[in-house]
């Protein structure tokens, strides 16, 4: 699995995450790719997950996408089971709720921030993912 975090580079996000939701699913399903992407107005947040090789493959495609920038790796890991299964890829719009990343990250915190706690970040996206909500998000695999 790989986590990243990113600023973006486009307004509004979630048009853009629309965009990229329409070509990722079909992809990501094709691959055999799960995982979380959270958005809020300025950053994105995704964990990726699959079979090393096609996860790696994808990341490089994302991380040269002009719609985002500073793409940080944030955790890069050998992992035998998935958090997000079920998930070709979760959608999650951080203005949709009270949550522990949106307090805890903004645009402005990115570039303070020298090291970002890849582990517990993961937790707080899976704490996220128990309360997720479909019709607050853009889409989900079906
Ligand atoms: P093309 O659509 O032909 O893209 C060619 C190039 O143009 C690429 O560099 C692409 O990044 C760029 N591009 C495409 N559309 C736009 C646009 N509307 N505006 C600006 N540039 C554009 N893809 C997945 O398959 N799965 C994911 O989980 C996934 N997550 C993403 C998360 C984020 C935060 C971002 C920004 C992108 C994500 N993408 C994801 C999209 C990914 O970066 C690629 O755009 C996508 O995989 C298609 O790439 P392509 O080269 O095959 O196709």
């Amino acid at each position: 699995r790989i986590v990243y975090i990113s600023k973006s580079t486009v307004a509004p996000v979630s048009e853009a995450v629309s965009n990229i939701a329409r070509k990722s699913l079909s992809r990501n399903m094709q691959l055999g790719i799960t995982g979380f992407l959270y958005f809020d107005e300025k950053i994105f947040l995704q964990e990726l997950e699959g079979v090393r090789s096609d996860v790696e493959w994808l990341y490089a495609k994302i991380e040269a996408d002009p719609r985002h920038s500073d793409v940080r790796t944030i955790l890069r890991q050998d992992a035998e089971t998935r958090v997000f299964g079920e998930w070709s890829m979760a959608f999650f719009d951080g203005k949709a709720s009270d949550n522990e990343l949106r307090r805890r990250f903004s645009a402005e915190a990115l570039d303070e921030l020298s090291e970002v706690d890849g582990p517990e970040i993961l937790r707080l996206l899976r704490e996220i993912s128990v309360s997720y909500d479909p019709s607050k998000a853009i889409a989900r695999s079906a």
